[in-house]
């Protein structure tokens, strides 16, 4: 299903069009107008869903590994040597466009920090409780 009103749905499906680095018969990835890096790439399904906790197997399974697949292909074309893949699931999370997407982030070496967070120091029964509150819900 495509959402009229979606940029990504519009992008991927070649409405609108993008500095296409991949396409096949379910994603386009694109690259992003405001990288973190050169080369950062967004991974767009052609079909719209909002979040992970939407998209479906068949999509699921396919985008991680063409999320290394790119990866790989940035090393050896751009000389980053590593890459990030990141992908926001809602506004806390820093998602601002509700199509899924999985963004390919080329690292070189000395370049500017991107994806980090100060390490908490919970201790073990905290630790125990909270993996207990997740579980019960899996
Ligand atoms: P989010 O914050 O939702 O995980 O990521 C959205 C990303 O999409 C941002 O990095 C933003 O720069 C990128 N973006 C938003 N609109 C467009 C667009 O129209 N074209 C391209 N190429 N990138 C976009
Ligand atoms: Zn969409």
């Amino acid at each position: 299903m495509k959402d009229d009103n979606c940029i990504f749905c519009k992008i991927a499906n070649g409405e609108i069009p993008s500095a296409t680095v991949y396409e096949d018969e379910r994603f386009r990835a694109i690259l992003d107008m405001g990288p973190a890096s050169k080369g950062h790439t967004l991974i767009l399904p052609k079909e719209h869903f909002k979040d992970v906790c939407e998209l479906d197997e068949e999509y699921a399974s396919k985008v991680l590994q063409l999320g290394g697949k790119i990866g790989a292909a940035m090393k050896k074309s751009l000389g980053c040597t590593g890459f990030n893949l990141v992908q926001n699931n809602g506004t806390s999370a820093g998602q601002t466009v509700f199509h899924f997407h999985m963004h390919v982030i080329p690292r070189y070496d000395n370049g500017a920090p991107i994806v980090t967070w100060e390490p908490g120091s919970p201790d073990s029964e905290e630790l125990k409780e909270t993996a207990e509150r997740i579980h019960a819900e899996l």
